[in-house]
């Protein structure tokens, strides 16, 4: 059993490592510098000790007058290689760390923009945050840094073993018997390494989050004295995260004297012997200074290569991490029906649709909008209105049944022309960063100024974007905070006009607002309606008033029908939420 579990545990180490490999070796030249760099700086370090006993050696010589000179310039040499090396390898190396970090960043961008909405509902924002800064940098700092040890000292190791063979093989030999006992030392540590990092990365995650929340919500928490809470949170959070820093500290530092220790009782060993009068009988004093300094430099490199594992480890952890959001399935965009403008005839048959669990979230709905007309949905909180309209562009896709769109299946379009028939105006209206212009032209950023203004016209928008200090250049901040509720509506409304798609849909795009501005907004809603199939949600009667058809809804079944006037005259339901509020009240209290 166990045998089996840590088979698989190899199994897919040796797969995160191909995986990884994958997007080092899209940089094949700054491999090949890094690796030329840094095997040339490490040669230089046997051709130093070298150096040193062909020095020592020097002093008695009889052409002692000559090699005064040679010697000195053979140094400056040694170093001058060694530098240029070393910058050929450092300089590569930051060329593909560099490389690998943005490559997995616009992949990871990329991906995340084609996955499901289903995906957002699932994770917090603050863990995913996490994984594009905090991952990302983990896995290229691991690469480059175990390739610039590995290499580096890797070959340094190499070329002092080599120069020791070449001067006693035997001798070299014995020292070697400590390999095994370093190997064991280094895999326990592994293990662990592996644990605390996967475990910190977790706590980043968390950290970023409660972060986050805190600093978007600071208005909420300052009105509820929710900052002890907070604080409490963060602190969990972060001690969490501390500890788990320590913990790895710790057999980070417990690892690496005990390599040590492990060398230093090698080196003693070698010195003994190397001590003996046989190793005297064929060698110079020169041949013995290089020997031991050449011994003794091993020292160094060993213990960097056995503290490179913690790297790797947490790189390792953080591209699993990684590696888990590229894994998940995109959105399947199979249709191949590209459409310019669509009429707007809208058609659900039979749609099912269920979040997660068994229970339907809206059931059965079957009905139809003509291209042009306005269909206004209404029921109390949770019955599924929303649900109903995100259907249309796929944010989530049916379980059953079928949406048309002008007869034609909307998963038989590509996503991307679906998509641009649809503008969607909701409660919340995301500003990004950037100017006023910008943010209306977000859905075509090639608009003409003239385009801009014409939409922000009639969005009404431009009565305050006039007042603004620098007009459709002001900044709109941080999402939009120096906007009121009805301006950002304005906005909104703008960048619908702007896109100018057949279909609409207002998802209580009036809701967050008082009376006065929605008399305002409700004039600009008016403009962007004229020639567009609109779907419409939302408390005020007015608006539902002038539908073409009405849906009255109650957990997620269509239960009346009709125009306005119609269901007047003839539903009871219909009445009943007339008289009194269409959201508060659920169907059952008013029946
Ligand atoms: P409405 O817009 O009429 O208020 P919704 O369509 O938002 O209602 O919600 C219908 C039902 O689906 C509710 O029971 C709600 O809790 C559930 N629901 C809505 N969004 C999600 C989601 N992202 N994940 C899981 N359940 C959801
Ligand atoms: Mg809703």
């Amino acid at each position: 059993m166990l045998n089996k579990n840590t088979e698989k545990q190899k199994e897919k180490m040796l797969y995160l490592y191909t995986r990884l490999l994958g997007y080092i070796k899209v940089f094949p030249i700054a491999i090949f510098g890094s690796v030329f760099g840094y095997i040339v700086f490490a040669a230089t370090t046997p051709a130093t000790t070298w150096w040193l006993g062909f020095t020592v050696d020097a002093i008695n010589s009889e052409n002692y007058e000559t090699l005064r000179i040679v010697s000195p310039l053979l140094c400056l040499s040694i170093v001058i290689v060694r530098g240029i090396g070393g910058f050929y390898g450092s300089y590569s190396l930051a060329l593909l760390s560099n490389g690998v970090i943005h490559k997995l960043r616009v992949e990871l961008m990329n991906h995340l923009m084609h996955l499901p909405v289903r995906y957002f509902d699932q994770i917090t924002s603050g863990k995913l945050v996490s994984k594009f800064t905090y991952d990302v940098s983990q896995i290229a700092g691991a690469a480059s840094n175990a390739i610039a040890v590995i290499v580096r000292e890797g070959f340094t190791v190499i070329g002092l073993l080599a120069f020791l063979m070449y001067t006693d093989w035997q001798l070299t030999l014995t020292f070697l018997l400590i390999a095994p006992a370093v190997a064991k030392v280094v895999s326990v540590a592994s293990k662990y390494f592996r644990r605390y990092s996967t475990q910190m990365q977790e706590s980043m995650g968390e950290l970023t989050q409660i972060t986050n929340e805190s600093i978007k919500g600071h208005k909420i928490i300052r009105s509820f004295n929710a900052e002890k809470f907070v604080s409490s949170k963060l602190i969990q959070a972060s001690e969490k995260n501390r500890i788990q820093n320590i913990k790895m500290a710790i057999t980070r530092s417990a690892s690496t004297p005990v390599v040590q220790f492990l060398v230093a009782v090698a080196l003693a060993f070698l010195v003994w012997l190397a001590m003996s009068p046989e190793f005297f009988s064929n060698k110079s004093p020169g041949d013995f200074v290089a020997f031991l300094g050449a011994a003794g430099l091993l020292a160094k490199p060993i213990r960097q290569l056995t503290q490179i594992n913690s790297v790797i480890q947490r790189g390792l952890s953080a591209s699993r991490s990684v590696f888990s959001i590229l894994d998940e399935n995109v959105q399947i965009n199979t249709g191949k029906n590209e459409v310019e403008r669509v009429r707007g005839k809208i058609e659900f048959r039979r749609v099912n649709f269920v979040y997660h669990g068994s229970e339907n979230a809206v059931s059965n709905i079957s009905f139809t909008v003509y291209a042009g007309q306005t269909v206004a949905l209404v029921g109390r909180s949770g019955s599924g209105k929303s649900t109903i309209v995100n259907l249309i562009p796929r944010f989530y896709e049916c379980n059953s049944g079928q949406i048309l769109i002008d007869d034609v299946v909307n998963k038989d379009y590509t996503l991307e022309s679906l998509r641009n028939q649809i503008s969607f105006v909701t409660q919340q209206i995301f500003l990004f960063d950037g100017s006023i212009l910008e943010n209306i032209a977000y859905s075509d950023s090639t608009a003409s100024r003239e385009k801009v203004l014409e939409a922000a016209k009639r969005a009404f928008a431009m009565d305050f974007i006039r007042q603004l200090p620098e007009g459709l250049d002001t900044q709109v901040g941080d999402d939009g905070v120096l906007l009121s509720g009805g301006e950002r509506q304005r906005i909104a409304i703008a960048r619908a006009l702007l896109k100018d798609s057949p279909i609409l849909i207002l998802d209580e795009a009036t809701s967050a607002l008082d009376a006065e501005s929605e008399q305002n907004i409700q004039e600009a809603l008016n403009n962007l309606m004229i020639g567009r199939t609109t779907f419409i949600i939302a408390h005020r009667l007015s608006t539902i008033e002038k539908a073409d058809i009405i849906l009255v809804l109650d957990k997620g079944r269509i239960v009346e029908s009709g125009s306005h006037n119609q269901l007047l005259a003839e539903s009871q339901i219909y009445n009943q939420l007339h008289s009194g509020n269409f959201e508060t009240r659920t169907l059952d209290e008013s029946l």
